[in-house]
Formats: C-alpha cells, sequence, structure tokens
C-alpha cells in the first residue's frame, strides 16, 4: 500500500510502498477514505515533538471504512464507516482507570508514535473506531477527531453553563469549532478574537462577535460589549504569551480561562489582581477523551457543528502536495484545514 512517512526530522516526508498490516486479534484494518494534515504534523516533521518510531507513517486523523477485522470483534464488521480516536490507550493503568486516558501510562498516538493514517490503509484497535454516521463526510469525521474533539474538551474543562459569555483566542481550525460547539452547548455572546480578517469574517458567519485584535486592545473592546463585566469562559487556542495573558484579563467574577494553545515562553500574571481578587480561574486543557467523541459526532450528525467551511482543501496521497501543506503550516499560511483524501 501507499504511505507518506516521515523518515527524518527536519527533511521533507516521502511517499513509501509498505506491506499492507494484517489485524491481529481486537484489531481492525480500516481503508483510509480521509486523514487530515494539522498543525501537529508540522511540528513532528520539524523535529519540534518527540515522534518514534522514524520511519513513520504520520496522520492522526482518520476516517474511513473498515476493510478487515481481527479475531473477536463482533462489533464492527467490513464494510462499516468509522473514524478513529487517535490515542491508544491501554484501558488499565492508573489514568485510565480514572477516566484520564490522555495519561495512560503505556498510551501511544496513531500517526506519532506508531503508523497513522497517510496511507491506504491504517491499523487500529477496536476500542479506539466510532461508527461515523452517514450524514457526516469522511473529510468531516477526520478532522473532528483532532481540532474538534480539542475544542470540546477545552469547553467542558471550563465548566460552560447555558447563558454564559465565552471569548475564544484563535479562529482558526480550533476556534471555529469552539465557536459552534460552545453556542451548540448553550452560551449566548460568543466573542471570537484574531487578527486574520477572513477567520473573523467565518467566525461571524458562524454567529460569534469579531474582535479585530490588530485594531485595538481587544481585552478592553470585549470589556465595553460587556458592561466592564468581561466574560464567563475564555478559551485560548493559540498558545502565545500576549494572548494567554488576555484570556486571563477578559475573565469576569469567577471566569474560567482554559488554555488549550501551546505556548513555548513563560507567562507572568498578577495573581491577585487577575486571579484570587475575582476568583478567576486557570485552567490547561490536554488533548480530549475517547468519551467525549459520541456527542461531538451527534453535534456534526445534527449539523450543530459544520465543518463544511472548515475544511476547505482536498489533496491526493502524494508526498509533494502534503509537504506544500506542511510548509504553509509552519508559516502560519495554511487555509483551516486540509485533508488527504486517497482516492484522489
Ligand atoms: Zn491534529
Ligand atoms: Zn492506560
Amino acid at each position: 500500500m501507499r504511505a507518506i512517512r516521515l523518515v527524518r526530522f527536519g527533511a521533507p516526508v516521502e511517499a513509501r510502498e509498505v506491506d499492507t498490516p494484517e489485524p491481529a486479534a481486537g484489531e481492525v484494518l480500516v481503508r483510509v477514505r480521509a486523514a487530515g494534515i494539522c498543525h501537529s504534523d508540522a511540528h513532528y516533521r520539524a523535529g519540534r515533538s518527540p515522534t518514534s518510531p522514524l520511519p513513520l507513517t504520520l496522520g492522526h486523523e482518520i476516517a474511513g471504512t473498515i476493510e478487515r477485522v481481527g479475531a473477536g470483534v463482533d462489533r464492527i464488521a467490513a464494510g462499516d464507516r468509522v473514524c478513529v480516536h487517535y490515542l491508544v490507550s491501554c484501558g488499565a493503568c492508573h489514568h485510565c482507570s480514572r477516566g484520564s486516558e490522555q495519561f495512560c501510562e503505556r498510551g501511544a498516538m496513531l500517526g506519532h508514535h506508531r503508523d497513522g493514517g497517510w496511507a491506504d490503509f491504517v491499523l487500529a484497535p477496536a476500542r479506539s473506531v466510532l461508527p461515523l454516521p452517514d450524514e457526516i463526510p469522511f473529510e468531516h469525521g477526520a478532522v473532528l477527531m483532532c481540532s474538534s474533539a480539542t475544542a470540546l474538551h477545552a469547553i467542558r474543562k471550563a465548566r460552560l453553563a447555558g447563558g454564559e459569555t465565552v471569548a475564544i483566542f484563535g479562529a482558526g481550525g480550533l476556534g471555529l469549532s469552539a465557536i459552534q460547539l460552545a453556542r451548540a452547548l448553550g452560551a449566548s455572546d460568543v466573542y471570537a478574537v484574531d487578527i486574520d480578517d477572513a477567520k473573523l469574517g467565518l467566525a461571524e458567519s458562524f454567529g460569534a462577535i469579531a474582535v479585530h485584535a490588530g485594531a485595538g486592545d481587544p481585552v478592553k473592546d470585549i470589556a465595553a460589549r460587556t458592561g466592564g463585566r468581561g466574560v464567563n469562559v475564555a478559551l485560548e487556542l493559540i498558545g502565545l504569551p500576549t494572548t494567554i495573558r488576555q484570556a486571563v484579563e477578559v475573565l469576569g467574577v469567577q471566569g474560567r480561562a482554559v488554555i488549550a494553545g501551546l505556548a513555548s515562553e513563560p507567562v507572568s500574571l498578577d495573581t491577585y489582581r487577575e486571579l484570587l481578587g475575582k476568583e478567576a480561574e486557570l485552567i490547561g486543557s490536554n488533548d480530549h477523551l475517547m468519551q467525549e467523541l459520541p456527542l461531538l459526532l451527534e453535534l456534526a450528525r445534527r449539523g450543530a457543528l459544520d465543518l463544511a467551511r472548515v475544511v476547505t482543501r482536498r489533496v491526493p496521497l502524494d508526498a509533494a502536495p502534503v509537504n506544500q501543506v506542511l510548509d504553509e503550516l509552519d508559516r502560519f499560511a495554511a487555509p483551516p484545514r486540509t485533508v488527504i483524501v486517497p482516492e484522489l
């Protein structure tokens, strides 16, 4: 089968012919119909995030159809439409048994620690695949498994309640899902903060109030629009010290700021004025959980989460176009989401 593999850090990914794997007991072989290209993949290619073993087939946002099942798999059958939860966890360790599988002591991520979905086929544990409803295209099913799921987890970490106000910093792939999910889960006003006019236009089309961070201080802007009260929930999806600080500053009394963007620099905060003085909370959000995916799929099936304007580009299973997308992601110049479609 064909596969796009990371062979060496800092070098372009390569198209290779590899053996089609056989599902062992408890495993399934998925024929990939769509696989997302994510900003994380650009980090893996560059060697900024430990990825092993090499060579490795990348691709952790996967949707397709069941090709074959291994012994003992009776819940799903050949031909079923599925999407794949990328975190392969043991289900039995300290963290798994407490429902926090993203900290699994033996966890391994598809497309990061074992072969992923930038290929004709991918092997996955049967317990990691979910039925993909007919209403959801494969391209959307793939992207639901990463950016949308991460956005939902961040909103759940924020304990968003009906009628609350939300400020979302970053209106890219994650943010456009976060806006729709916050609204679907009952938020009142949702402010989208970005510096990119096209992304802010998309955010507005999903019902957000656009706040152009290049045109002034977004914290002051949102304070003015909320009668000086600030917001109940802020989601930071960019990972810059400035926007992390803004996400805390924009909070009202007992507000919760959730940080899901990866920052590489320290952030300083006035803990009296910004946190304890108003009983605000600063919360980290890491990845997502299998148990959150059924709600996500149901919201997408109902159209409350629509990725048609988020997944804007399809490329074939070839090294050149994939490297081009990764180059764009490195330059922050990519459209919200691109997926590989092996049938193209
Ligand atoms: Zn991803
Ligand atoms: Zn575990």
